[in-house]
């Protein structure tokens, strides 16, 4: 999707911003010679920026705007070194909130729903980000934060909880619990708004039969925002999301060249409008691709597919590049096993190995599973995995984000 006038205005006022503020990406900008653009082609040459740039900024390198109108800072979850610090002023923390009520009007839900929100609150854009789009939807907002199930589905009960918000992995285990409890005739869900960690059909298919509802993909991080940037439609077609805010174009991840919009790729974003920390092709390091064509929604939004994985969660095994995504892909077509799976890659004998878990119930022979499993990953991607069948409920369900993932071989 090439960029608009209108987009390459946005954008240029975005570096003029950065450039007088003389922040980390404004210098970074001034010594690469940018201080404005006027084409398609001159915005492809604008430098990238990465996450690892970000930390370098620490603490607050991205501020952009005065002190005096930066009302809140976020902070993603850094796993390793230093943690980004994304400032906010008020206008951004109100069109944040504009955005996210837009994801919840998508989704068909409004002021007379009651929205239970399980994502934490604190330093990262979770929690308050479902909090203020629902407030200013008009809904009314049960902001539990992570954790406690049994507190979980008492007040989900009791307040007669219409949607839930979370990460997929904890609406899989409430859905178990409800099912396990047969406390499903007192549960009033009607729709869950699932954001922050990629998920598959099957697990999407087994929380949606189990809780009988609607689940909608939201889409964010906390670099840009936070989650509420974009969102699936009823049609389920792909996420739509707010152009007027961001421009989101698919590069390929090793070149940097942008692809032909339907061609999958890394997804890169620059913010049009933002104050506190504008930033200007952002690299995600998420996989996916923009959905040519027309929603039968009618939305004149544009889309971007379902994340099918991360460009770094790339696994290299026995020379051949594996997504996670491509196993789980292979799963599916199994209807003996579960949603979840644990893929161990381990460095044996010389030789790179991956051991693959997967659930069933106790009414197949695991070894056969097992056989037919690893041979339709050897014919798909070209490698054979030793496959474990284990009893189902044995691999870790959690809270927050699922490790699917283990790599042994660096650790
Ligand atoms: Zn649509």
């Amino acid at each position: 999707m090439q960029i608009s006038k209108v987009q390459i205005e946005q954008v240029n006022k975005q570096i003029r911003a950065l450039v007088n503020a003389g922040s980390f990406y404004g210098k970074k900008l001034a010594e690469a010679g940018f201080d404005s653009i006027e084409t398609p082609e001159d915005f492809e040459k604008l430098p990238f920026s990465e996450k690892a740039d970000l930390r370098e900024a620490y603490p607050l390198g991205l501020m952009t705007a005065p002190e005096d109108q930066i009302v809140r800072i976020h902070s993603s979850s850094g796993t390793t070194g230093l943690p980004v610090i994304i400032p906010y002023t008020a206008k951004d923390v109100d069109d944040w909130g504009i955005m996210f009520k837009r994801c919840y009007e998508m989704a068909g839900i409004t002021n007379r729903d009651r929205i239970q929100i399980t994502p934490g609150y604190g330093l990262w854009t979770a929690g308050i980000g479902f909090q203020y789009g629902a407030e200013k939807l008009g809904a009314m907002v049960i902001p539990m934060g992570p954790g406690n199930t049994e507190k979980q589905l008492q007040m989900m009960m009791d307040m007669g909880s219409t949607v839930l918000c979370s990460t997929s992995s904890y609406a899989l285990l409430l859905a178990e619990e409800i099912e396990k409890r047969g406390i499903k005739d007192k549960i009033k869900l009607k729709k869950g708004v699932i954001g922050s960690e990629r998920w598959g059909e099957k697990m999407r298919k087994r929380i949606a039969d189990s809780l009988g509802i609607e689940l909608y993909d939201i889409y964010g991080l906390t670099e840009i925002y936070g989650p509420g940037i974009g969102i699936n439609c009823p049609y389920e077609t792909g996420m739509h999301y707010w152009d007027d805010y961001l421009y989101i174009e698919i590069i390929d991840p090793v070149t940097g060249k942008p692809v032909p919009d339907g061609e999958m790729g890394e997804v890169v974003i620059t913010t049009l409008v933002k104050e506190g920390a504008p930033l200007i092709r952002y690299r995600t390091h998420d996989l996916s691709r923009i959905i040519p064509g027309e929603c039968p929604c009618g939305s004149r939004f544009p889309r971007l597919d379902t994340i099918m994985g991360r460009s770094d969660d790339m696994m290299k095994i026995k020379g051949v590049n594996v997504f996670p995504s491509q196993i789980e892909e292979i799963l599916a077509g199994f209807p003996e096993v579960s949603s979840e799976y644990q893929i161990r890659i381990s460095h044996l004998d010389g030789k790179d190995t991956m051991r693959l878990y997967v659930e069933t119930n106790g009414s197949v022979n695991f070894l056969e599973l097992a056989d037919r499993i690893a041979a339709t990953v050897k014919g798909k991607i070209g490698f054979t995995p030793l496959v474990k069948v284990v009893e189902i409920g044995l691999l870790p369900r959690s809270e927050k984000k699922t490790k699917r993932v283990i790599d042994e071989r660096y650790e």
